[in-house]
């Protein structure tokens, strides 16, 4: 029988999984892919996830395989600024950069610091049921009981929807394309990602390493036409979009319907707790659900320091992650329609100008102070 259970091994569990051998704690990690190859897709993680890989000594690696970036702007399709923040302040105060790197990238570098032989691949999780302990059944005929199981799972977790038999998928009727390129930024987009707002659609890239770049383009799924490309809602932004999604190979994009997680009473059972986005999946306006998986399993953690029953800490864990989470899940779903606006864009860019860079400065700082 296993003490601890993590089902899945995506950015979440395998924090937690680093968390729990940090306190030389007994785990295994349940994984349903053959290997750890998440979506081909670049990720930022802000300085608030940047802070715990220090702790747990992974902050060099994350950021030589990714890029610093000190600043995010967001424009209108012709790069006319409609808001800056800069981050190098909080930079120094916080001792950690946000850094943009490969998914890939990132897990490899958290799955080897767990070691691989607590990592079980191909095992997808069929059935979850409470018994004396937790009963486990897999797709490939595997059953095992667990005292402690934690629902990694993601967004369409399993774990939620057997036990808590819950979980509203909203639906932000955007659909979102994501893009690896080999491609040569200009120097002066080489640290900072830029968000370009058009109507009814958006265009984002940041530079992930030497040569590669990842961008994502969103549009209102309304105007979506069957059989067209990403490239021909985007003949009205700068050349530069334009030169990026026509360098990117086809097999290198992705498409996704932009979705959340209508928030959910409680995040945790008898000995079972959700984390990441299996428990508040947010809509991806703010660059913060994996962070947001990256906080829940330090706060786990840091609750462990100080109490080793797990019904206590899941209790406390809700209790210290409710505000922040819910506060990131309503201000991402609120920027993603106002950025999405087809009509009164100019009014909508003129008002954002009028916002002190300072005014957005204390909102980032709110994110990325970690609450223990
Ligand atoms: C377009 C887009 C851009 C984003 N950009 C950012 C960003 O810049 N910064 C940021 O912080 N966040 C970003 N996010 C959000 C981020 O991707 C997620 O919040 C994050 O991946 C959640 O991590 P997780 O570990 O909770 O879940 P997941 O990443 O979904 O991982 C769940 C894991 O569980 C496995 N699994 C699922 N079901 C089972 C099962 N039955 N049995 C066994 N294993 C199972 C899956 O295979 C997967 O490996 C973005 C999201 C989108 C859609």
């Amino acid at each position: 029988m296993n003490s601890i259970s993590i089902i899945g091994a995506g950015i979440g569990g395998l924090t937690l999984g680093n968390i729990l051998k940090q306190h030389h704690l007994d785990f295994t990690i349940y994984e349903s892919a053959p290997e750890i190859k998440p979506v081909g897709a670049g990720i930022m993680m802000a300085v608030n996830a940047m802070q715990i890989f220090d702790k747990l000594g992974l902050k060099e690696k994350i950021e030589n395989a990714g890029n610093k970036i000190n600043g995010i702007s967001i424009t209108d399709e012709s790069f006319k600024l409609i808001s800056n923040t800069n981050v190098l302040e909080l930079e120094k105060k916080y001792n950690s950069c946000n850094v943009a790197i490969h998914r890939a990238e990132l897990q490899k570098i958290l799955a080897e610091s767990i070691g691989v032989e607590n990592i079980k691949l191909n095992h997808s999780l069929n059935t979850i049921q409470k018994k004396e302990n937790y009963v486990l059944q897999f797709e490939n005929e595997t059953t095992i009981e667990s005292k402690i199981v934690f629902g990694a799972d993601g967004i369409h977790s399993k774990i939620r929807n057997q036990i808590f038999k819950t979980g509203k998928i909203r639906n932000a009727k955007q659909i979102c394309w994501r893009g690896l390129v080999d491609f040569e930024l200009p120097e002066k987009y080489h640290h900072e990602a830029f968000e370009l707002w058009g109507k009814g659609k958006r265009f984002g890239f940041v530079r992930l390493s030497n040569k590669k770049v990842y961008w994502y383009a969103l549009i209102n799924k309304g105007n979506h036409k069957f059989n067209s490309s990403v490239i021909d809602y985007f003949y009205d932004f700068d050349p530069l979009v334009l030169n990026i999604l026509e360098s990117t190979l086809e097999k290198n994009i992705i498409l996704n319907d932009i979705i959340d997680l209508s928030p959910i009473p409680k995040w945790y059972s008898e000995n079972l707790c959700l984390i990441g986005d299996a428990a508040h999946a947010t809509t991806p306006n703010m660059g913060q659900g994996a962070c947001q998986a990256v906080e829940d399993a330090y706060v786990i953690g840091k609750l462990l320091e100080k109490n080793k029953d797990f019904n206590t800490v899941f209790k406390e864990f809700q209790e210290i992650r409710r505000k922040k989470v819910d506060y990131i899940v309503n201000t991402s779903w609120k920027i993603g329609q106002i950025s999405q606006w087809e009509n009164g864009n100019s009014l909508r860019n003129f008002l954002m100008r009028l916002i002190p860079e300072s005014v957005n400065q204390k909102l980032v700082e709110k994110v990325i102070q970690l609450e223990m």
